[in-house]
């Protein structure tokens, strides 16, 4: 008997890679959300969270990824996959309106372009102290 059993699926993993649930992340539009200022500052300084890798203190909000420690967040900043995901998220995200404008409701509008900047704990800080600064100074202007 002659050995029959062909392999129709040898070498297409790279295939199935696209519907793997284990390393699945948020998709752009999602993050888009995130990067929202009232969602930021929740998802930058989350609770201690043991399960989570690095008990949540170390998360990158574009590729929605937890690191086990500063290092390995700062080592992820300089890769070329989050880099890439911020040139990503530069143009804003595909809208339902943007939909129906191109089925001819409505006139096109290009989406725009932003400038998109890594967030960590030390800019939301640094942002947080400067208006803390200005709102004692203010108050001690009264
Ligand atoms: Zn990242």
């Amino acid at each position: 008997m002659t050995y029959k059993r062909k392999k129709y699926h040898r070498g297409d993993t790279h295939l199935k890679k696209g519907w793997r649930t284990k390393r699945r992340v948020k998709d752009l539009d999602e993050i888009d959300e995130d990067l929202k200022e009232e969602n930021l500052n929740g998802l930058i300084n989350q609770e201690v969270d043991l399960d989570k890798p690095g008990a949540a203190q170390y998360y990158c909000i574009h590729c929605a990824r937890y690191f086990i420690n500063e290092t390995a967040l700062d080592a992820h900043f300089t890769t070329k996959v989050h880099k890439r995901r911020l040139k990503a998220l530069e143009i804003e995200p595909y809208s339902i309106e943007e939909s129906l404008r191109a089925a001819g409701q409505g006139s096109y509008i290009e989406p725009r372009k932003r400038k998109i900047e890594t967030v960590t704990k030390n800019t939301i800080n640094a942002e947080s102290n400067i208006e803390m600064a200005v709102e004692s100074k203010r108050r001690k202007s009264d």
